[in-house]
This record gives C-alpha cells, structure tokens and sequence, in this order.
C-alpha cells in the first residue's frame, strides 16, 4: 500500500522506538531466561503439524506451560460454556507477566504503571484453527521463548480459543448458533460477554483479534477499526504507525498483504486503479471484535491469514500469522506512550464531536469504485460483483454527544447491556424534573421537560467507552440495542423509546452507583436474564 510522506515518518519512528525497546530490553530478557530450560512444544508442533491442537487441550497445556515458568505466566478459567450431549468446555486465559526482581514483588494487575496492556484472542470462529494454535505459541514464546524481551514493555493475556464448543464442531458458530465476531454489541453468547467482564477489568490498550479469511491470492490481512465512530486519531494511529511496520515484516517474509478496508486509506493520494486492487470490503458495523473493543476505547485489530487447505497447511498458516502478531506485538511496545494516549480518550478532545446513527460505504466522485476480487475454485482471481468496494465511509445520520443517556427503570435489559461492555451505569436516586432530548424521530431529539423517575439508570457520556455507550444506546444507531443488531423490545413505532438524552453540562443529579447486571440476575418482575457462565 502507498503510505504518505506522514506516514513513513511515523513508520520511521515506530521503527526506532521498536528497536531502542528491545535494545534496552535484551539483559532483562537474559537474567529471566532459565538457563537450559527449552521452552515446551504446543501439541500441534510436537505432531510435527499433522495434527492441529484439541480445543480442550489448550487449558492442561497452559497449566503444564505455567507450572515450568513460575510467576511469569499464570492461567485461569475466562468462563464454562455448556455444550449439549457433552462436557462444558472451558475458555482459558493466560496472563504473561512481566519480569519480576525476585520473590514476592507481586503487582497488582489493575495498578496504571506505565506498561502497555494487549489483549490477544484467538478461536472466535471454530473452524479457523491458525488462530488458537498461535495464541498458544504467543503465550509460550513471551513467557519462555523469543517474544521474552517483549514483556519489558507489554502485559499480555491471551485467550487461545473463544469458541471450544464450535472448534470441537467443526463449526464458524458456537454451539448455540451464534457468531461469536457478530456478537460484540449484543453480548448474546456467554463467551463474548465474559470477553467483555475482562476487557471491562483489565482494560487492556489493544486487543489483537486472530482470524483465519478463507483462500486468498494475499496470504495476510489485517482490519484496523473502520466504524465511524472510532476514533480517528487512534485509527490514524494504527493505519501509519502500526500497520507499515507489520507491513515492512511481512514484505521482508515474501508474504503478500493487504489491509481489509473500508475507506481509502489514503485520502489525498492519486485514484487507485482497479487493477491495483489490494483491499477487500471490510464490515463497518460495531458488532465485530476490533470495532466493538476500540469504541470502547482500545485498539482493536484483525489479523488474518489465508487459509482453505487448498493454499499450504497449518503450519504455514499459524506461521505466517505469528509473524504478523509478532510484529504487532514488537511495533505497540515501541508505540506504547502514543497508545496509552490515544487509547480511552473521549470525543471532547475531537475536533468534530458529532457521531454517527447510521453509515455505510459510498461511492466517492473522485475515486472509482473497486471490485472486490476473490479466488475461485480453479485458482483464479475474479471479480467478485456483489460487493463492490466504495471508497468513502457515508454518515446518514449523526447527533453530537450529551452528557449523559436517561434510561428508564423498566429498560433494564439496556442497563445491562451497557454496563456488560464495561460503561459506567448510576441510578437516579429521587424523582427529578428536567429539560431533557426526547426521540419522538431519533435522527433529531427535541427538547421537553421530563419527570425521571426514581431508579432511572444514567449513563454519563464522559468515560473511556463514550464512543461505544453513544452507539449502543441512541435509538437511531444502527448497531445498538434499538438498531437491526439489537432486540428491539418495548418499543413500538410511533412512541418514545424508554431513553432521553441530558444535554451538557451534566446537571447535579442525585445519584446512586448501580449494577444492572446484578440486577438482572435476580428474579424480579419479567423474571431473570440466563444466568451467567463462571
Ligand atoms: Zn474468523
């Protein structure tokens, strides 16, 4: 891809940062490093790959991983998801540590010491096996192996396999059905929303999502967040810092990239020729894992590798995308004051505050509007006419931020859900009567005074996860609780939805914290939610 002169500046100085980090880095690496301690093989290398590693390995692996290494890696259970006819399968997760000075300096994990939190998950589709089988190998590699030096600068956790009923399946779905990378913004299946219990907690930087894409004539992709409402700095940050480094590594491999986008990537550069073609259409809905995890304030990012059996084997696949997570890994840790900065920032520092309801993919006069090429079964690219790609990211639709969202206290099922992806949720705690915005259109709030009833649940917009929490919640979002990808419940046409906005400054408001979630646990009148996994 052409990176503009900005770019290859900031691609210059990732690179430098990259490298000062590792050079400072090596001696500690060394003093960690048990002298004739050979790191273990996961199952799939010790079957020399001719066999991928059993979903319900990945847990008694980690455990005989952890148990080599010390304090450096430690595993616990992410959840227990059900499967029918057969055993729960457990989702692992494994916390990579950074070096220690001996004995009894434990950290706490929630302490903001200036180190660069990742969060790496594999597994979300169970019939993408490079995937897990890398994740694996990250953990391995940063706690015992090559990747040590990295945990100079980076905390890792690394959930290997998101959906173990599915991988045992055979499946891209999970056991019930669901799609777990279409699953971020409604948190319908019990693996995504114990994602999301973590992500709420640790609050990593930037989460690494690992996928297999199906043959390919490019052996690897990546998809930096392309929903209008990330932000654009953060996305800025990931298209010219990030991604020519990664870039650079796979070109220096031989492996052909491209990046999965949805807007130009260069918006003043010249027209891309048709023939040029080195991207493919990218979703730009919040239901997916990297757009869902950088509204609410990380960085989100997709990895692919080319896969279909068809191409080369398992092996080449999950080399192919370690050498990408690698390189992530290896430019963010140089990156990491730039992404502790622009990671969790809200809208009050962007220039233009209004956010999208709706987008989708334009055509733009100036550009030509590209075919989507893919492999056909004889091994030729050809056009693929059904999803041509636009080259602008059109918003149908936009409001500016308020202060903060009013739910009403019948709306839990909304509260919940908010508060699941990690977004703040008080409760009113006396009958109060205010101007507030009511959504008799959504595209256009008008202002009435209303009476909030005690028990109304308040969302304050100025948090990390205000891009996410405007988007799930705003009647008019396409991708929220009211939207196509939500349950549109309690809501007939023609009347207010159960939310009004508060317009800025936020006025003092007698307020309790609240838990939404807790709440919807307990029996009550409706009766309760499922219950939650472990
Ligand atoms: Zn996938």
């Amino acid at each position: 891809m052409r990176v503009p002169a900005g770019g290859r500046r900031g691609l210059a100085a990732g690179l430098a940062l990259a490298g000062v980090v590792a050079a400072c880095l090596v001696p500690s690496a060394l003093r960690a490093q048990e002298p004739g301690a050979a790191p273990p093989p996961t199952p799939a290398e010790a079957a020399g790959w001719l066999a991928s590693t059993p979903p319900d390995s990945a847990f008694p692996w980690l455990e005989r991983l952890a148990a080599g290494v010390g304090a450096r890696l430690r595993v616990d259970t992410l959840a227990l998801i059900p499967a029918s006819g057969a055993a729960p399968a457990a989702i692992p997760v494994a916390f990579v540590a950074p070096p220690r000075g001996g004995a009894g300096d434990a950290r706490p994990e929630d302490e903001d010491d200036g180190r660069l939190r990742v969060l790496v998950v594999g597994g979300q589709h169970g019939d993408e096996r490079a995937g897990y089988e890398v994740a694996l190998r990250l953990a391995r590699d940063l706690a015992a192996g090559p990747l040590a030096p990295l945990r100079g600068a980076l905390d890792v956790a690394v959930v290997p396999v998101l959906n173990p009923v599915g991988m045992r399946l055979g499946t891209r779905v999970d056991g019930a059905g669901t799609d777990l990378n279409r699953d971020h913004a409604t948190l319908s299946s019990p693996a995504v929303r114990a994602l999301w219990e973590l992500h709420a907690s640790w609050r990593p930087h930037v989460v690494l999502d690992l996928h297999e894409m199906g043959p390919s004539p490019y052996a690897a992709q990546i998809g930096i967040p392309t929903h209008p409402n990330a932000d654009p700095d953060l996305v800025e940050l990931a298209r010219y810092r990030v991604l020519p480094y990664v870039v650079r590594r796979l070109a220096e491999a031989n492996v052909r990239f491209h990046e999965y986008v949805a807007v130009h990537p260069d918006p003043a550069g010249p027209p891309v020729a048709e023939a040029d073609t080195f991207v493919s259409l990218a979703p730009i809905a919040a239901s997916n894992a990297r757009n869902a995890f950088t509204l609410a304030g990380s960085l989100g990012l997709l990895l692919e590798t080319a896969s279909g059996g068809e191409i080369d084997g398992l092996r080449e696949r999950s080399d192919r995308l370690h050498l990408m997570a690698t390189a992530v890994l290896e430019v963010v840790a140089g990156l990491a004051d730039e992404l502790r900065a622009a990671t969790g920032r809200g809208v009050q520092d962007d220039p233009s505050p209004l956010l999208a309801l709706r987008a989708r993919n334009a055509e733009d006069p100036d550009r030509p509007v590209l075919l989507w090429q893919r492999w056909n079964a004889r091994g030729v690219a050809v056009p693929d006419t059904l999803a041509p790609w636009r080259p602008r990211v059109a918003r149908l639709a936009a409001l500016p931020v308020p202060a903060a969202w009013a739910i009403r206290p019948e709306a839990a099922d909304l509260a919940a859900l908010v508060a699941r992806h990690g977004i703040r949720v008080q409760r009113l705690s006396a009958a109060t009567r205010l101007r507030v915005g009511v959504y008799r259109d959504p595209r256009a709030p008008d202002a009435r005074e209303r009476t909030l009833e005690e028990g109304t649940w308040l969302v304050p917009a100025d948090q990390p996860g205000q891009r996410l929490a405007f988007t799930l919640i705003e009647p008019g979002s396409a991708d929220g609780w009211f939207g196509a990808a939500g349950p549109v419940t309690g809501h007939p046409a023609g009347h207010e939805p159960p939310v009004v906005r508060i317009g800025r400054p936020f006025p003092a408001l007698p307020v309790a914290p609240a838990d939404p979630v807790g709440d919807a646990r307990a029996p009550g009148p409706g009766g309760p939610l499922p219950a939650e996994t472990p």
